[in-house]
């Protein structure tokens, strides 16, 4: 079936000259701050420079679009009833058509490492219960060190949070559960995760890691139904239904500033384009850096760019079985560890080593959401293995990168070491999946260098600046800046990183624009969207089509069966 898609968007001429708002990047910051602004009444063109929308929550299809892949929609917390993903999805009329499923309330997550299997539940109680089942001996200090956290994350006892905070939060994990005497293999469970934010614990301060603890344990994951490229789809059709446009394949190239006033942007290709505001939902390194440029800085933030640290990037190997493994039970989503060794697996990358075994986590999409039409045929099931490597071009025998036109893809050395790695993930995700090479049908890896690629980011990274106790709390950049009519959204901005992180900002992001708390209106109830002007969804509905606008898809409907098996 072929199919082509709306014209999502007026043509150019139908479009003002001038812009209320200009929005830099269509993730899943950018792309709420522009939903808000337009449902607002604002005239908001929002400027994408890959060819779809939807920045890492985008999707992709291989093997004549027989698979879907997410590129980073694992699980995403906070999504139930009353979660801040309901609110902020509330405002916008959208919390029926971007619907989240519940990922196995009884354990949401299979942590594997070797001796020890463990799943991650709902609620702090039955985390500790779990945590003190699989090690006995440890109960004390598990205690300790759970309440700890536990006292950060939540706002339950707000006096003991305070001394708490200042006694541990600031403190690294690695401090706080050396001071609980924990083992190698507790702390390994604790830490299990923490791929979800790619730093190491011996300079992850305890709050950080508390707080995203408490993202999951407070109401489970959850994953999107129809997968990741329906919040960019919805949110562009939000934008689109009241009157602004969505442009893909438009890189800017600059932001404007004149007389000290953010006043447009510039595109590569030299187009110029005015608007009141723009807001910035690229990365915050080359938002500034590179967008704004150096004569526009103060000291102090250019002080702060220079000791920038990002988050490590991923490599993801994207994998289709030709079995499907609900029949097995396998869990939809794990992190296995070869060894218990999280910190050591992180200094290893950070000296530029890929180690030969990698922690890995698996999820699938096809058991996340069994009736998901695109993400393969029934009898086939999809994986998405990631994993973590060293940034360096050198270590990828790049010599620039892609965002500045670097090419790679054929050099031999890369593929080499992308086949090498591949192989070392595979080895892991052997430890769950032991017949993972035999039902393997189809495999394709991404590198860092990939990830820069499609989204631009500095180094790769897949979740901004990295979490130190100096871009954290009040520290983290604000989503107003210096410079009057320019704004910031995205993950590394005070609203944090993280799929609900980041819509929930960008909310964020278009008060601070209106002038208005917008947070509060829309907790109060406020919707701004009409759904009868939203685009009608049919019973083929491609949310990959609605999120390339003016392409054309050859896509095979392939509809899995309803019942789980
Ligand atoms: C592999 C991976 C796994 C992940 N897993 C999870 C998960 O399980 N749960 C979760 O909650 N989060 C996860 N994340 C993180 C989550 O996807 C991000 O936090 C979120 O997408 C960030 O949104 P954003 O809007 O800040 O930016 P992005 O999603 O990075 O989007 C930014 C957009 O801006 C565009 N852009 C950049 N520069 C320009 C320019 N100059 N001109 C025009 N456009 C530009 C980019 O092309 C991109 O589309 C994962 C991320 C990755 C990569």
């Amino acid at each position: 079936m072929t199919q082509t898609a709306p014209p999502l968007t007026p043509g150019p001429e139908a479009g003002p000259e001038t812009w209320d708002a200009v929005v830099v990047g269509a993730g899943p910051g950018g792309l709420t701050c522009a939903a808000y602004l337009a449902a607002n009444g604002k005239r908001v063109l929002v400027l994408e420079a890959n060819q779809v929308v939807g920045g890492s929550t985008q999707v992709f299809r291989r093997a004549g679009n027989k698979f879907e892949f997410d590129v980073g929609t694992h699980y995403v917390g906070e999504c139930g009833p009353g979660g801040r993903m309901q609110t902020a999805l509330s405002g916008l009329a959208l919390t029926e058509r971007i619907k989240w499923l519940r990922q196995r309330p009884e354990g949401h997550c299979q942590i594997m490492i070797p001796g020890t299997t463990f799943q991650t539940p709902t609620g702090w109680d039955t985390y500790l219960e779990r945590l003190i089942a699989a090690f006995p001996d440890e109960e004390q200090g598990l205690r300790r060190c759970v309440d700890v956290m536990r006292t950060i994350a939540t706002r339950e006892r707000p006096r003991r949070r305070v001394f708490s905070l200042l006694r541990w939060g600031v403190r690294p994990i690695t401090t706080l559960m050396a001071a609980c005497g924990l083992s190698a293999d507790a702390q390994a469970v604790i830490l299990a995760e923490n791929g979800d934010y790619t730093w190491p614990p011996h300079r992850t301060p305890t709050a950080m890691h508390a707080g995203f603890l408490n993202h999951y344990l407070q109401a489970g994951a959850y994953y999107p139904r129809g997968g990741g490229q329906v919040i960019g789809a919805h949110l562009t059709d939000v934008v689109q239904s009241y009157g602004g446009r969505v442009r893909t394949k438009a890189r800017v190239e600059q932001i404007l500033v004149e007389g000290g006033r953010a006043t447009g942007v510039r595109l590569q290709g030299g187009e110029e384009i005015r608007a009141e505001v723009v807001v910035s939902a690229a990365d915050f390194k080359k938002t500034w850096a590179e967008l704004v440029g150096d004569e526009h800085l103060t000291r102090k933030l250019r002080r702060k760019l220079d000791g920038l640290e990002m988050t490590l990037p991923m490599f993801a190997v994207y994998v289709a079985l030709d079995v499907d493994l609900r029949e097995r039970d396998t869990p939809p989503l794990a992190w296995v560890w070869p060894n218990n060794d999280v910190d050591g697996y992180y200094r290893e990358v950070a000296a530029g080593r890929c180690p030969e075994q990698m922690p890995v986590g698996i999820s699938c999409p096809t058991a996340k959401d069994p009736e998901g039409t695109h993400s393969a045929p029934p009898g086939y099931s999809t994986l998405e293995l990631v994993s973590w490597a060293p940034k360096d071009y050198e270590f990828w025998n790049v010599e620039s990168g892609p965002a500045d036109g670097g090419s790679y893809g054929r050099d031999e050395r890369y593929l080499q070491l992308k086949e090498e790695l591949t192989q070392r993930v595979l080895d892991t995700a052997q430890l769950m999946i032991p017949d993972i090479r035999e039902r393997m049908v189809f495999c394709e890896a991404s590198t860092p260098i990939t990830q820069e690629r499609f989204t631009l980011t500095t180094d790769g990274s897949c979740y901004g600046i990295a979490p130190l106790l100096k871009n954290l709390g009040p520290f983290r950049p604000r989503v107003t800046t210096h410079i009057p009519g320019l704004f910031l959204a995205g993950g590394s901005t005070e609203h944090m990183f993280g799929i609900n992180a980041t819509i929930y900002g960008g909310m964020g992001t278009a008060g601070a624009v209106l002038g208005r708390d917008l947070v509060q209106e829309v907790t109060d109830g406020a919707v701004f969207v009409d759904e009868a002007r939203l685009t009608e969804i049919t019973e083929d509905f491609d949310p990959l089509l609605a999120s390339k606008p003016g392409s054309v898809i050859r896509r095979p409907v392939r509809r899995r069966p309803r019942a789980t098996a």
